[in-house]
């Protein structure tokens, strides 16, 4: 059979080997890192265990195509999930009509509305509005994407139940152009009008959002027990299970190429690979640039090479806290109104969005928990050019960060609650980048666009390259590792015709 290289040991590289190996292709993945998982992640410090990534998993459970996706990499049903009754709850610089100056953005669509109804009934036509669009998309979401099977009976079959898909057509329409922000503006209570534009940490398409409520009211997407590095080591165990060969600490320099017809890999040892087919798993800047020296492109890559700030999704600087408290009393996913802070890179908050991990009694030990305080920015560069140029700058910009955000989190929390904190940790744009080799450290590759529906300048193959295909979450629109895995199921039935041919 013939053997296939796959550059970078992500969730994306990770599936497309399993795919592969299912398929009967030997496959070698080369990851640079020591471990595999890529941005899906975790990590010791001390007694406790610092999650990374995940927050939920889409396709956690059935009622969802991305579970049948997850069921053809390992039994994603011996895991356990957790699914808070709220995904966020937040500070509202107001009070709502019963004086209570917090958001509840329940999970349950019906509680959600209820809610909504009662702290605005004068909104009740746009709340009823907003509401009928998640129960319209909740059942389509068994179908998006379409899971097509092998035989003709059954495709014709699907192929009639698609139609239940055409009110998608006038909710794109509807609301892909409208953001948060812009939604909010249709409420008349001045609340929730406020509440609405925080919805996300940053200005979010209603349509994104609205696909997410949808995901948890159908409780599709969760978060699993165990974090991010747990969730990853299912797939890797899944790939060794196969027989295929999985290399830790191997950085790809570049793709060996000739006649247009990529050949195998040279790693940064000088160690050369020949292989009958490549895929790059890896960031797609440096697969086109980089590794391939920028020989296979088109008007639309070209443009990419310095893409606009706002088409690459956001990366992070997180603060990581183990603290000896239980911190039961507190939500899982809060946003809380503290003094604002501005990062050296220049990008604003008025809140600091916290993630307690007190549903997941694996990370820290009894009586403990984690914390992870999450800045969005869209200042990869400016942070993975300042670490390159001034390492001690890079570490003193860290650790001021670091106490300006502990500050801040002791007058929320209380001095009691500084005194226990055990063990923390900073990472930032120039960590994601440092350790995944994604463009700026974004967290998710290309940003949301208003047609979530249009295809990417990005796809699985490069103009006049053969023998070689791009996998991961640049090459689908929508981010995350659901994307990751779709793009490998899509990318290993490509080969697969490929080599019939
Ligand atoms: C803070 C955070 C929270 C997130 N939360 C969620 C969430 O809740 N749910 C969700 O679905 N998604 C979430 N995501 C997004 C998700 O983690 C990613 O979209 C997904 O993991 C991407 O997988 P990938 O395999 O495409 O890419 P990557 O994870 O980037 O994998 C690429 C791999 O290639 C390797 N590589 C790169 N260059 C080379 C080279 N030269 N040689 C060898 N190997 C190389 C890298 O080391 C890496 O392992 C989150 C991301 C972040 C950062």
């Amino acid at each position: 059979m013939p053997h296939i290289d796959i550059i970078g040991g992500g969730m994306a590289g990770l599936a497309l080997g399993i795919q592969l190996q299912q398929k009967g292709y030997n496959t070698t993945i080369y990851e640079q890192h020591s471990v595999a998982g890529g941005l899906c992640t975790s990590w010791q410090r001390g007694a406790y265990t610092f999650n990374g990534c995940l927050h939920w998993v889409l396709g956690a459970r059935s009622g969802i195509s991305f579970y049948h996706f997850w069921k053809e990499l390992f039994d994603i049903d011996q895991l356990s999930f957790y699914m808070p009754t709220e995904r966020v709850v937040f500070d509202v610089p107001l009070p709502d009509k019963n004086g209570c100056k917090k958001f509840f953005f329940y999970t349950n669509i019906n509680q959600f509305e209820h809610y909504l109804l009662s702290i605005a009934p004068e909104d009740a036509t746009e709340i009823a509005h907003w509401c009928k669009q998640v129960r319209m998309i909740m059942p389509l979401l068994d179908y998006l994407p379409p899971v097509w099977p092998d035989k003709l009976l059954a495709r014709t079959k699907l192929a009639l139940k698609m139609i239940r898909l055409l009110p998608l057509l006038p909710f794109m329409r509807q609301w892909g152009k409208l953001t948060n922000r812009t939604y909010s503006q249709r409420f008349n209570n001045v609340f929730l009008r406020k509440a609405i534009s925080m919805l996300y940490d940053a200005e979010m398409r209603m349509t994104v959002l609205i696909f997410a409520q949808a995901y948890a009211a159908k409780q599709v997407a969760q978060y699993p027990i165990g974090g991010s590095a747990y969730f990853a080591s299912q797939l890797v165990a899944r790939y060794s299970s196969l027989g295929g060969t999985l290399r830790l600490s191997a950085k790809v320099k570049n793709i060996i190429v000739s006649n247009n017809k990529a050949q195998g890999v040279v790693l940064s040892n000088g160690e050369r690979t020949m292989a009958d087919f490549v895929v790059s798993a890896a960031d797609w800047h440096w697969t086109v640039f980089d590794a391939l020296g920028g020989q296979y492109l088109n008007k639309a890559l070209s443009r990419l090479q310095h893409p606009p700030k706002d088409e690459v999704f956001f990366s992070y600087c997180r603060l990581f806290i183990g603290v000896a408290l239980p911190m039961t009393d507190v939500p899982h996913f809060a946003r809380i109104a503290t003094e604002p802070i501005t990062l050296p890179d220049g990008t604003h908050y008025d809140h600091l969005e916290v993630e307690t991990y007190n549903n997941d009694p694996t990370l820290a030990p009894h009586g403990c928990v984690t914390m992870a305080v999450n800045l969005l920015t869209r200042e990869g560069e400016w942070w993975i050019s300042l670490r390159k140029n001034n390492i001690s700058a890079y570490r003193e910009t860290k650790q001021q960060l670091e106490t300006e955000l502990l500050q801040r989190l002791e007058q929320y929390y209380g001095a009691e609650w500084r005194s226990r904190v055990e063990v923390t940790d900073v990472v930032t744009p120039a960590t994601f980048y440092r350790y995944t080799g994604n463009f700026w450290g974004s967290s998710q590759g290309w940003s949301p666009r208003p047609d979530i529906t249009k295809r990417l300048p990005i796809g699985y193959t490069l103009p006049q390259l053969h023998n070689f295909m791009l996998c991961g979450h640049w090459t689908e629109a929508g981010g995350g590792i659901p994307v990751a895995i779709y793009s490998a199921r899509k990318v290993a039935k490509l080969i697969e015709l490929n080599f019939r041919k």
